[in-house]
């Protein structure tokens, strides 16, 4: 009878263990698929990446007046100024064209949509992922940069005035 108390004792000691254990296991397990999904979900993209995937969807052509026959205006919308001969621009799934340069500034101010129709330049995916970037830049400018950069310029010019 003692032997056999002694068993389940013993025996509840060892499921005591194997479950913590067991706790752990899953408790890493799931640290590590929230971690993965999150990073997966989360990539942000460069400024350099963003202006690849525009330049994929959207590829630069060289200007010629046989595009000037295909569309209304021989016109930039952004910059408004008449297109020459060889210079690049790109031309939107909405048909409206303009200057790369012009256009690549646009679409990284007003993320991705035409200046003129409004249609989206990329998919919504690429685009929250490149806003996200610009947010943790605000935000890394904000506490390594520019605070520093302010302080400095108020101790200049506290140092200016001590001298
Ligand atoms: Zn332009
Ligand atoms: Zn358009």
């Amino acid at each position: 009878m003692a032997s056999l108390s002694e068993f389940f004792s013993h025996l509840y000691t060892m499921t005591i263990i194997f479950v913590s254990f067991l706790v752990v296991e899953i408790v890493i397990l799931f640290q590590s698929v929230i971690g993965s999904t999150l990073k997966s979900d989360n990539p942000i993209i460069s400024t350099t990446q963003y202006l690849k995937h525009i330049e994929e969807k959207n590829p630069t052509i060289s200007f010629s007046e046989k595009l000037t026959r295909q569309q209304d205006s021989a016109e930039c919308a952004v910059c408004l100024a008449k297109y020459s001969e060889g210079e690049s621009v790109r031309k939107l799934n909405c048909k409206h064209t303009f200057h790369k340069d012009c256009l690549d500034k646009w679409l990284q101010k007003c993320l991705a949509t035409c200046p003129l129709c409004r249609a989206k330049v990329l998919p919504d995916e690429i685009v929250a992922r490149y806003e996200r970037m610009q947010n943790q830049k605000g935000f890394d400018h904000g506490s390594e940069e520019e605070i520093p950069f302010s302080l400095s310029a108020l101790y200049g010019n506290g140092l200016q005035r001590i001298s």
